[in-house]
């Protein structure tokens, strides 16, 4: 069998001060603190935040760090250490949708969202030097364009004491992705980011915002969760991600719903009853995948706050499997590569296994005991060879904190 590497998160402290040299290098000045924020999974709760359904994401030990001075430029001048050939030097007053490349449109966007409530940020007189050193792997699902927006907001809040809440970041972070960068997601990565904490899945409601945090101490209880990038091809700027958005919207539509939220809330056979009224068979498996997948977060957020992971573990893994068997068959938004990497997980012993993240490639989420995290991922990586696919990237993940100051 083969030997499979598994990526843990650095350790966080050492790799805020390596943002910060990383910056002095850079600028030639010191930074005047360096911020950061974290990726995510969804544990379970997928393809539902647009139809404000419940999500249950967690953030993952890999963050992603901005080191930032403010100066008198009237300039972002932008540097990230994954982009080392595109630097930014740009006026703040000057800043709107394709005025930056593309990777730097998530931290300008931030920016540029927040100049509305706060003008001073394109006064002329105000300038950032932003250093941006990423752990979490680029386009594997694992949110690294939340982590960088959040950590370019909480720095914003914290040098400048612009008074933001969290709900009022969380906003800027999304707007920067959907209206600067043009990448039409939810609002779950930005909130996840944010409002994470450390031992603990977030239940969060997209209808109105409102968070929860429950148990999920997985090491206490013997497990750890497993990532594997699967390195297939994932671009949420494609159509495919529109077009299941528009398809909820027209189930809601049919069936004289705001949203499928609705639906899911009217309970399980007024569910069945609607659902089996919508003609078209696509839009009905489309519905029925967003409708099912609520109820499943609902049970699995209730059985977090009541019992927790030790008692539940088998109904847990349970609602995770039928989660990803979900999105393959009615929502129809996985790959080979998703599906054979859980097939493998799931055989390998796993407790339950799903895609995480928009799909269409992406990272697969295993619950599996701790000591068989390794063994697990060697599984995946053997099949992907069976299969002739690209080697995968195993991560062991542990629900940590949201977004913060470092230095
Ligand atoms: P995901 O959020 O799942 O990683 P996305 O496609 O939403 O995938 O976002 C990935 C994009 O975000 C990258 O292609 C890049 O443009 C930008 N990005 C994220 N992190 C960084 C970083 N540390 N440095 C530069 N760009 C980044
Ligand atoms: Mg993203």
């Amino acid at each position: 069998t083969s030997t499979t590497r598994l990526h843990r998160a650095p350790d966080r402290a050492e790799a805020a001060r390596a943002a910060g040299r990383a910056f002095a290098d850079a600028f030639g000045t010191e930074a005047d603190g360096v911020f950061s924020a974290p990726g995510r999974v969804t544990i379970i709760g997928e393809h539902v935040d647009y139809q404000d359904g419940l999500c249950l994401p967690m953030a993952i030990g890999h963050r992603c760090f901005a080191a930032v001075r403010v100066t008198e430029t009237g300039r972002l001048q932008l540097r990230s250490r994954q982009m080392p050939d595109d630097a930014v030097d740009v006026a703040l007053a000057d800043l709107a949708p394709g005025a930056v490349p593309v990777w730097a449109g998530y931290a300008a966007g931030v920016i540029w969202a927040l100049a509305d409530a706060h003008p001073q940020l394109r006064s002329g007189e105000l300038g950032l030097a932003i250093l941006v050193d990423g752990q979490v792997p680029l386009g594997a699902g694992l949110s690294s364009s939340a982590a960088l927006e959040c950590s370019v907001a909480q720095a914003l809040e914290e040098l400048l004491g612009l008074g933001t809440t969290q709900q009022e970041r969380i906003a800027a972070c999304i707007r920067a992705e959907n209206e600067f960068v043009g990448a039409a997601t939810g609002g779950l990565d930005q909130s996840a980011s944010v409002r994470a904490a450390q031992g603990h899945a977030l239940l969060l409601d997209c209808a109105d915002g409102a968070v929860e945090l429950e148990p999920w101490d997985l090491s206490e209880h013997g497990l750890g969760l497993l990532i594997v990038d699967t390195r297939a091809e994932h671009s949420l700027i494609g159509g495919e991600y529109a077009e299941r958005r528009g398809q909820t919207e027209s189930a809601a539509e049919a069936l004289g719903a705001a949203t499928l939220r609705e639906v899911a809330d009217a309970g399980a056979d007024g569910v069945r009853d609607q659902l089996d009224a919508l003609e078209d068979d696509v839009i009905r498996r489309r519905a029925r995948h967003v409708v099912t997948e609520i109820c499943r977060v609902r049970e699995f957020a209730d059985l977090l706050a009541d019992g927790g992971v030790g008692e539940n573990l088998r109904r847990l893994g349970e609602l995770m499997n039928a989660s990803h068997d979900s999105l393959r068959d009615d929502f129809e938004v996985t790959v080979p590569e998703l599906d054979v990497a859980v097939g493998a997980a799931r055989d390998a012993g796993a407790h339950g296994a799903r895609m995480t993240g928009g799909g269409f490639g992406g990272s697969i989420i295993a619950l599996v005991d701790a000591d068989q995290m390794e063994a697990t991922a060697a599984a995946v990586a053997t099949a992907f060879a069976e299969h002739g696919f690209t080697a995968p990237v195993a991560f062991a993940a542990q629900p940590s904190t949201g977004a913060g100051r470092d230095i």
